[in-house]
């Protein structure tokens, strides 16, 4: 009997109870979220879908292409494409895959990367048709500048220093002294040349000599000539004169 009347005691209780409890949050506002109108508001460790951040204040892309995220993945979901660029030697990042289907979301990739390039976003909402769209390529990946800015924040992450921009114009510098050292050697012809200059001037005084020289012996020669010719008209008439005593003569041995 009396066991009866304590659990009906006890009953009413607990019903005093859930009706103080109904009584206390009938006047509160709700607290549950009506998704999808109202999406929840995640704190910024929530493990979400993976992006690429950008630097949120030059946009500038923040991946390295080490690979240390496609090393670690224990899924191996992430397929990084990259070369090495021959003008600044360094990796450049080509391509970057991330299977959705395949990730489980443990954030590893995340923790190894040394840029704080790959995050995990808020979003969870990645449902598909295929499995295939489930593969998020570079584009589909790299989040906006304000994105980025909004996770570098919720994150509490600092913001990357952007990347030294001259990288490619040292190697053109380089390049530059490598001509400039190469153009002296180019010098060195003209050097060759100058000195072909000063055989030729050595010839070239020889040469003008030589003219000169001609020209002394042209003189000569045309004087001689005219010696000659004049030493001709005088012989041409010397043997008049000749003929002439040659006749006076006979007739001198006549006379
Ligand atoms: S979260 Fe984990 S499983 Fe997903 S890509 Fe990163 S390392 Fe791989
Ligand atoms: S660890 Fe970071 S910087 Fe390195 S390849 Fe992955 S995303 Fe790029």
């Amino acid at each position: 009997m009396f066991g009866l009347v304590g659990r009906a005691v006890e009953s009413l209780y607990y019903v005093c109870v859930g009706l103080w409890t109904v009584a206390k949050h009938t006047g509160r506002a709700p607290i549950t979220k009506e998704f999808p109108d109202t999406m929840p508001d995640l704190p910024g460790a929530f493990r979400g879908r993976l992006a690429l951040a950008v630097n949120p204040e030059t946009s500038e892309h923040l991946c390295i292409s080490c690979r240390q995220c496609e090393r670690v993945c224990p899924d191996k979901c992430i397929d990084i494409t990259a070369h090495k660029s021959p003008e600044t030697g360094k990796l450049e990042l080509i391509d970057f895959k991330i299977d959705h289907g395949l990730c489980m979301f443990c954030g590893l990739c995340t923790e190894v990367c040394p840029t704080t390039c790959i995050i995990n976003t808020n979003d969870f909402e990645m449902s598909d048709y295929s499995r295939e769209a489930l593969i998020y390529d570079l584009k589909k990946l790299t989040l906006t500048q304000d994105e980025s800015a909004h996770y570098f924040s919720k994150k509490y992450l600092p913001i990357p220093k952007p990347k030294p921009k001259p990288a490619p114009k040292p190697a053109a510098a380089a390049a530059k002294p490598a001509d400039g050292v190469a153009a002296p050697a180019k010098p060195a012809p003209p050097a060759a040349k100058p000195a072909e200059g000063a055989a030729a001037a050595k010839s070239a005084p020889a040469a003008t000599d030589k003219p000169a020289g001609d020209a002394a012996a042209t003189k000569p020669t045309a004087e001689k000539k005219a010696d000659d010719s004049k030493d001709s008209e005088k012989e041409k008439a010397a043997p008049e004169p000749s003929a002439a005593e040659g006749k006076a003569e006979p007739d001198k041995t006549e006379g």
